[in-house]
């Protein structure tokens, strides 16, 4: 586990890229520049961690791209002390950079072998979310609901509507919604019922699947 002097230059390489395809929030930028990315990745693809790339990790599953990590958190517009659900745990990257921003994190994913490896890897590094669980996330977490912010990390093929329900009034969530390419989609939930929604344009996920495995 270490990060070195030439790991701390390659990712300001890859904070500069990210930033010049068009992320502009500095708390963003400066936590993809703080986080050692290739530690969250498999040995077989150390050397291409600080490329703006997805790549797989365990159980036929990828790290998401850095822009498309930034693009959605951007989109989140987190503050200190904001209580933000993750669907897709993963590698825990995401997660990371959501600790980073301060936020208080609770993370599901839905295949066990990443659920375990990423809860012990994860507080090594010294990110603590506030809980990790195994489940589906198409259920959301009603018993710690209200969610100021929700961020799903894989493409679903339509909104689960307990999502929209676990959201604060105020409140946003930023998911990729289709099958084999995804529209990136905010809703904001101006109401009780009342939801408005803006697209961003194309982006590839693994599947948002049901049940746990
Ligand atoms: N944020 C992660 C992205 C991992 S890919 C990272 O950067 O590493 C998407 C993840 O979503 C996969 O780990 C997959 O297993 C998980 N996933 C898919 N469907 C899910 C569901 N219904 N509930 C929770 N996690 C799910």
């Amino acid at each position: 586990m270490t990060d070195t002097f030439k790991h701390r230059g390659l990712r300001q390489k890859l904070v500069e890229t990210v930033k010049a395809k068009g992320i502009q929030s500095e708390p963003v930028l400066k936590a993809l520049g703080k986080i050692p990315r290739h530690l969250f990745m498999d040995s077989g693809f150390l050397d291409h961690a600080y490329q703006d790339k997805a790549f797989p990790i365990a159980a036929d599953q990828t790290i998401s791209q850095p822009y498309t990590v930034a693009f959605q958190t951007e989109l989140l517009e987190i503050k200190k002390g904001d209580k933000v659900l993750e669907i897709g745990t993963g590698s825990g990257y995401q997660t990371a950079v959501l600790c980073e921003l301060g936020a208080r994190v609770y993370s599901i994913e839905r295949q066990q072998e990443l659920f375990k490896k990423t809860s012990k890897f994860l507080p090594k590094l010294g990110y603590r979310a506030k809980k990790l669980i195994f489940g589906d996330g198409y259920k959301g977490l009603p018993e710690e609901a209200p969610f100021d912010s929700i961020i799903v990390t894989a493409g679903a093929p339509f909104v689960p509507k307990a999502l929209l329900k676990q959201l604060k009034i105020g409140g946003r969530i930023v998911i990729p919604v289709g099958d084999d390419v995804q529209t990136m989609t905010l809703i904001i939930r101006k109401g009780q019922k009342e939801f408005e929604k803006h697209d961003y344009g194309e982006f590839r996920f693994v599947p948002l699947l049901e049940d746990k495995n």
